[in-house]
């Protein structure tokens, strides 16, 4: 599914989550996926801008959707809501293969392009941005 230099960020990012934190006591929701066990919950913080100053994921699943909550936080830190919104409509229409594969523009990200032929993996990388959808 991956070359080495994919693997090995996804590898990466699945043991050191960046900007993971336990939400369990949080009240935040997790959204699971039930054909691989994985599970995410989100807390998002946004500044007087309307920018994403905080966001912390709880990964509790497979390497794929733990690295793709982990790559997701990194990449939208600092955003507007307005280029989030974007960002998470377009990688899941990506990953769905509804929209031209544009990952090499997307930084680490592009560790996910070998998953878009497998469906039932789709979900898990696509795991933490449903999260994202429903949390904005
Ligand atoms: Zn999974």
């Amino acid at each position: 599914m991956f070359d080495d230099l994919y693997q090995e960020i996804i590898l990466d990012h699945y043991k050191n989550p960046r900007h993971h934190e336990d939400l369990s006591k949080s009240g935040a929701p997790y959204l699971e996926n039930p054909t691989c066990g994985d599970s995410v919950a989100l807390r998002l913080e946004w500044d007087e801008k309307d920018c994403l100053k905080t966001i912390n994921v709880d990964n509790r699943g497979c390497a794929i959707s733990s690295a793709s909550g982990s790559m997701m936080s990194q990449l939208l830190l600092g955003k507007t809501r307005g280029e989030v919104e974007e960002l998470c409509h377009k990688f899941i229409a990506i990953m769905r293969g509804e929209e031209k594969n544009q990952l090499d523009q997307w930084g680490e990200l592009e560790a996910l392009s070998g998953v878009i032929r497998y469906p039932a993996r789709v979900k898990c990388a696509t795991l933490p941005w449903h999260a994202l959808e429903k949390a904005l």
